[in-house]
């Protein structure tokens, strides 16, 4: 790290747990961030101006005026401009010293495959099943933790999965996949602006925490989050021994 680097994250430097030993691996970390929307606005604000060194944004879609009241990494002026491409402008102005990579096209499972492989943790900040499954077979079959968050309405929920320990359960282990799921978006339905800030900055510090390896990380726990009465549930997670993605 430079002089400049040092001061830049002087704040993470005086923190014994971290201490330059953990902003240097942090700075030699790669985080990829699937969707720029919500969840990934402030994961990807904090994961930046903190300093994890590469981060990879993906988003297909364009920032309307509907989701600047919670997507808080655009602005008025992007309005019509990609999100990965949206949020690098942002990103870059907080912090140049970290490189941000944009993928503007939705990704083949190939394409996605190599993206996680490349990625030292993924955090899960899309709207949809499809996606959600895709990355919980691809973090499991490079194993990569994969930090997954969900906001709708006024709750919240967010968890790890750590596939470095092989006791840790999968997305498809809390959530089997039987067709049946209909997906609930924030493009679709309301949701409270501050909830996605709440969970998507959680993701945030799951996946630096996981970089460093300090602490305890949220894996075979869900957090669940009532924003309206403020309230913070833990659910013991556990692994489905006939999970159809990672058991056996
Ligand atoms: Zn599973």
């Amino acid at each position: 790290m430079n002089d400049n680097q040092l001061l830049r994250y002087s704040r993470h430097i005086l923190l014994p747990q971290i201490a330059y030993e953990g902003q240097e691996l942090l700075t030699q970390s790669h985080a990829l961030i699937v969707g720029a929307g919500g969840l990934g606005a402030p994961s990807a604000l904090y994961i930046a101006a903190g300093g994890v060194g590469t981060l990879t944004v993906c988003d297909f879609d364009v920032v309307d005026l509907t989701n600047l009241q919670r997507q808080i990494i655009h602005t008025t002026q992007s309005v019509g401009i990609n999100k990965a491409v949206s949020a690098k402008q942002t990103l870059q102005a907080i912090n140049p010293e970290v490189v941000v990579n944009t993928v503007q096209e939705k990704s083949t499972e190939a394409a996605m495959s190599k993206l996680v492989k490349d990625a030292d943790v993924v955090l899960d900040c899309s709207d949809n099943f499809a996606t959600r499954y895709s990355l919980n077979r691809l973090c499991f079959e490079h194993q990569k933790p994969l930090v997954s968050g969900a906001a709708i309405g006024f709750e919240g929920q967010v968890t790890v999965y750590d596939f470095r320990h092989p006791q840790s359960p999968c997305y498809h282990c809390l959530f089997p996949d039987d067709g049946s799921e209909t997906d609930m978006r924030c493009s679709e339905n309301g949701v409270f602006s501050p909830l996605v800030g709440m969970i998507g900055t959680t993701q945030a510090a799951e996946a630096m925490k996981l970089l460093m390896n300090i602490g305890t990380s949220l894996q075979g726990r869900l957090m669940l989050l009532d924003a309206l009465n403020m309230e913070w549930r833990t659910i013991k997670l556990s692994k489905d021994p006939a999970c159809k993605v990672c058991a056996g």
